[in-house]
This record gives structure tokens, C-alpha cells and sequence, in this order.
């Protein structure tokens, strides 16, 4: 089969597009990428993505407060084990494994994933380079203030099982209620993470280049940071499925790859870290 003409220029055009990112990747040294849920959906993990999402007919905003979770803990729980037992059902896809991979080559490389899934983590992201602005649902920690337990990772937690006994965790120090480790509707981000971004920023008076992957970048300060990397001179490059709200920003210089992220990403990355 041949190509007529229209289509080779049309193919022409597009590998020339995808190399003038591959081959600006391969020369950025600093380097940022932010992380939504559209990368862990192609791993099979719900995004719950807008303000209308439900479960089991009650709205996610509504369960995901701590309003809620203080008045209705059983049913909050409910929801947080169908997560946890989804989240722990899926596994890193190649998009997450390229990322991790792009880590270990590029030392000025910091990831900060909205998940709370710990997709990156399983894929052996370096820990150092890579900040869970939003926390993770398989960390637990104490409801009582002046407790300070916590458990990372929470993967084998017989309260993950379908029908647990009892239906809320307890405190295996203070008997308090546990709740996961995430940051919710209404919560503050953990300063520690604001200080780790920050801090990366101010130690890169340029950037080179930031990735946006598979987010809606509706929410503060997630979506600032686009805008202070561009700012710093970064370029940006949007993986996503749909022509959004973070690509109507995009200039001359940037680039859009539309589709799964899951597929997507190692596609281009995979030219770099091999
Ligand atoms: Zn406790």
C-alpha cells in the first residue's frame, strides 16, 4: 500500500512534531512533571473526575470531606476500602515504569502526582524525586491528634478485605479511629510537599521543560505551577485524551499528545530512556 501524498506530509509533519520534543527531552536538564488521574485510568483505576462523580449513589466531594467522614465514618470507610481494594487490584503501566525510568537519567527531574494510588511508587519512582502532593490511600494514620501512629503502605491491612470486622479501623495504640493518609476536599496540602516544590523551584532560576500528564488542572496550586514553570521558561507538554482547559494555554512552542497517557507517554519518553 502506498501513502498518497496528503497523508506522507501529514505524517511528515507529525514525526517532526514528536521529534522537536524528543530531542528538546533529551537536552532539558530541568525538568517537571505533574501527574493526574487520567494516568492511573489507564491502569483501570476510577477517576472520579468531576463535580457530579457518585458512588454508590452518594456524591465523591461529599464523601471525601471531613466533615462527612466525622459524621458518617462506617459509610466513609465503605467508600475508601472499594479504593483501596481497586487501587490494589491495578498495577503501574508503562507510562509510570517511563517516568521512573526518565528519574534515574535525569537527576533535575521532579514528578508531583495528584494520585493517591501509589502507582508511581510501585513503579519504583525514586522516592526523592517524587512528590504525592495529595497523599496516599494505602497510608493510614491516627484520628487523635496527640497520637502519632501511622502506617505506610498499608497493602496487606485486613480492613481491606470486602466485609471487614470491625467496620472501621482502630488505633492499635489508642484505639482512635484511623483515616488514610490523603488530603480532601477542604483539607490543607501537607506543608512538607508545598516546601519540597517550592524549594525545587527556587533552586532552578530556568526550566526546561514540563510535563503535563493526564490532569484537568482545575485545582490550586497543581495548576499555578504550569504557569510559574512557564514563567521560568519551561516548555510544556500536555498528554492527555482530550483537548482541555491546560491545553487552551499552550503556545508555538509546546506541544499536545492527544491520547491514553498510559500509551502515550512511554511512546515518547521510551526514545529517551530507552
Ligand atoms: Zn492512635
Amino acid at each position: 500500500m502506498t501513502l498518497t501524498m496528503e497523508n506522507q506530509t501529514r505524517l511528515e509533519s507529525w514525526n517532526n512534531y514528536c521529534d522537536d520534543f524528543v530531542n528538546h527531552l533529551r537536552n532539558s536538564k530541568a525538568v517537571l512533571a505533574l501527574l493526574g488521574a487520567g494516568l492511573s485510568a489507564s491502569s483501570g483505576i476510577s477517576t472520579y473526575q468531576g463535580s457530579g462523580s457518585t458512588w454508590q449513589n452518594h456524591l465523591v466531594r461529599d464523601l471525601a470531606t471531613k466533615s462527612r467522614f466525622e459524621r458518617d465514618p462506617v459509610l466513609v470507610w465503605e467508600y475508601y476500602r472499594h479504593r483501596q481494594a481497586e487501587i490494589l487490584s491495578g498495577v503501574p503501566n508503562a507510562g509510570h515504569f517511563a517516568l521512573a525510568g526518565l528519574a534515574t537519567i535525569k537527576p533535575d527531574f521532579l514528578t508531583i502526582t495528584q494520585n493517591v494510588d501509589d502507582l508511581s511508587q510501585r513503579a519504583r519512582h525514586p522516592p526523592e524525586l517524587l512528590v504525592p502532593i495529595h497523599g496516599s490511600l494505602l497510608d493510614l494514620h491516627c484520628t487523635n491528634t496527640s497520637c502519632a501512629f501511622s502506617r505506610h503502605h498499608n497493602s496487606h491491612d485486613p480492613h481491606l478485605h470486602p466485609q471487614p470486622s470491625p467496620p472501621t479501623p482502630s488505633c492499635p495504640l489508642c484505639t482512635s479511629l484511623l483515616r488514610p493518609s490523603i488530603t480532601r476536599f477542604g483539607d490543607p496540602l501537607p506543608p512538607s510537599h508545598l516546601s519540597t516544590v517550592d524549594s525545587w523551584f527556587s533552586a532552578h532560576p530556568t526550566i526546561d521543560l514540563m510535563l503535563v500528564i493526564g490532569c484537568a488542572c482545575t485545582v490550586s496550586p497543581a495548576a499555578d505551577y504550569i504557569d510559574k514553570a512557564k514563567e521560568k521558561g519551561a516548555r510544556i507538554a500536555v498528554f492527555n485524551v482530550e483537548f482541555g482547559r491546560q491545553a487552551l494555554c499552550l503556545g508555538q512552542e509546546d506541544w499536545f499528545f492527544e491520547g491514553d497517557a498510559g500509551v502515550m507517554v512511554p511512546l515518547l519518553l521510551g526514545k529517551v530512556v530507552g
